[in-house]
């Protein structure tokens, strides 16, 4: 089978990265892709929000599976379009993936489908927006109710700072403040079957200890020995399951990677967000432990036939990523510095390097093109053995102003 992977991201390269050592796939192609995945796949400079494009594109390669990674292109209909060319895509309809794109929809489908999350206001005025702040009070929680990279969520004691957010947005979600720890639990499903990941967690805040601003994703690990042996089967009963079989009676069934953004908190676990697509940079780390053909899984979801596929099997041990951002990430990330060391941090044993913000440019130097960088992945025979490589490859990495966080999976829960 050939495989159309969508996107430019971390993600991307490490959802290439897996299927081309899937031997059921002939070839990668990837669209627009990174320098990183022109190893490893068939670049083709197509726009990824360009959904006639992007099936064009697939038609004329002879993809019999397209995967779309970020979530600007399925709320774009990318997904749709591909569909409609009668080929097998993975990713959800434009209207499936409200649940990531409008946070007052993911609202209702969860008020709809009993799941258990925080209690929330949709709020758009000013008045309004003052109005939930004083009745959940603080920490307070806001979130811009669109798209927003996960950088539109703003979490603060700060009254004056959540306000001032609050009505920068158009639409704005607020509701009660989660303790607890986060994990991300990602479901691979074709509407009605719903095949769960292991739990991993990511590292959201730009700086050690969970300070600074939240961003894309700092780093991640798989996976979570501390977590409940009940999680997933939990979880699965009381979100996935439910949350799939709503979109389905709502007509628009939800098919492709269901990832649920999960606080266990003192009362128990809730749902803090959905997604529509893989998390990035967690994808990286449980990718490298998967051991179910990826593309079985991909096409079952596209297909309607994921019951056929089975449970995804694990290989043992443990992942990590840790991400290297560039100067000012995640306010104003610098671009165009020279990005040297990756064969060395490469040939570190269980080492992958993952492209994500990275271009040639025109003297054909490799340099950096984005907030997130790169994602340095290590698998071990546990987490410390998988740390340990992770940081032995990013130490060896030199970018001028970049920065990374040195606590990835250090402090860990319970
Ligand atoms: P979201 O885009 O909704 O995932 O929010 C991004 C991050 O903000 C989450 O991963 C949490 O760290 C934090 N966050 C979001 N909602 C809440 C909440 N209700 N309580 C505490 N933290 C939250």
């Amino acid at each position: 089978m050939k495989v159309l992977v969508i996107g430019t991201g971390g993600r991307e390269h490490a959802l290439s990265l897996a299927l081309s050592r899937d031997p059921q796939v002939t070839e990668v192609h990837a669209a627009p892709g990174n320098p990183g995945m022109a190893d490893i796949a068939t670049l083709h400079p197509v726009d990824p929000l360009d959904g006639a494009a992007v099936a064009d594109l697939a038609t004329r390669i002879g993809a019999g599976l397209v995967v779309v990674g970020p979530e600007a292109p399925l709320v774009a209909g990318v997904a749709d379009a591909v569909r409609d060319a009668g080929i097998a895509c993975f990713g959800p309809s434009a209207e499936a993936a409200q649940l990531e794109g409008s946070k007052a929809f993911a609202k209702q489908v969860m008020a709809a489908a009993e799941v258990p999350t925080a209690m929330a206001r949709v709020c758009e005025t000013a008045e309004q927006v003052a109005d939930a702040l004083d009745t959940f009070g603080p920490p307070y929680v806001v979130k811009d109710d669109a798209l927003a990279a996960g950088k539109g969520v703003v979490v603060t004691e700060d009254r004056q700072a959540a306000y001032d957010h609050g009505v920068s947005c158009d639409r704005v979600v607020i509701e009660e403040y989660l303790d607890g720890p986060e994990v991300s639990l990602f479901a691979i499903t074709d509407g009605s079957t719903v095949l769960p990941l292991q739990p991993a967690q990511d590292f959201k805040r730009a700086l050690d200890d969970d300070e600074g601003p939240n961003t894309g994703g700092m780093g991640a690990y798989t996976p979570l020995d501390w977590a409940p042996d009940d999680l997933v089967s939990d979880v699965t009963q009381r979100v996935l399951l439910p949350t799939v079989k709503e979109m389905a009676a709502r007509g628009t069934p939800f098919q492709g990677l269901l990832y649920a953004g999960l606080a266990l908190t003192s009362r128990g676990t809730r749902v803090v967000e959905f997604n529509a697509r893989f998390g990035d940079p967690e994808t990286q780390a449980l990718l490298s432990l998967l051991r179910t053909p990826l593309s079985a899984l991909l096409h079952g979801a596209a297909t309607g036939t994921l019951a056929e596929v089975g449970l995804p099997q694990w290989r043992d041990g443990a992942a990590l990523t840790v991400v290297i951002a560039s100067e000012h990430y995640p306010e104003s990330p610098v671009t165009g510095d020279r990005i040297e060391g990756l064969d060395e941090a490469n040939a570190v044993e269980g080492v992958d390097v993952i492209h994500a913000g990275t271009k040639i440019d025109e003297d054909g130097n490799l340099v950096t093109a984005g907030g997130r960088v790169l994602s340095v992945t290590a698998v071990g025979d546990d987490l410390d053995q998988a740390r340990a490589r992770a940081y032995e490859a990013v130490d060896l990495i030199r970018i001028r102003g970049a920065h990374h966080r040195r606590d990835i999976a250090a402090n860990l829960p319970g």
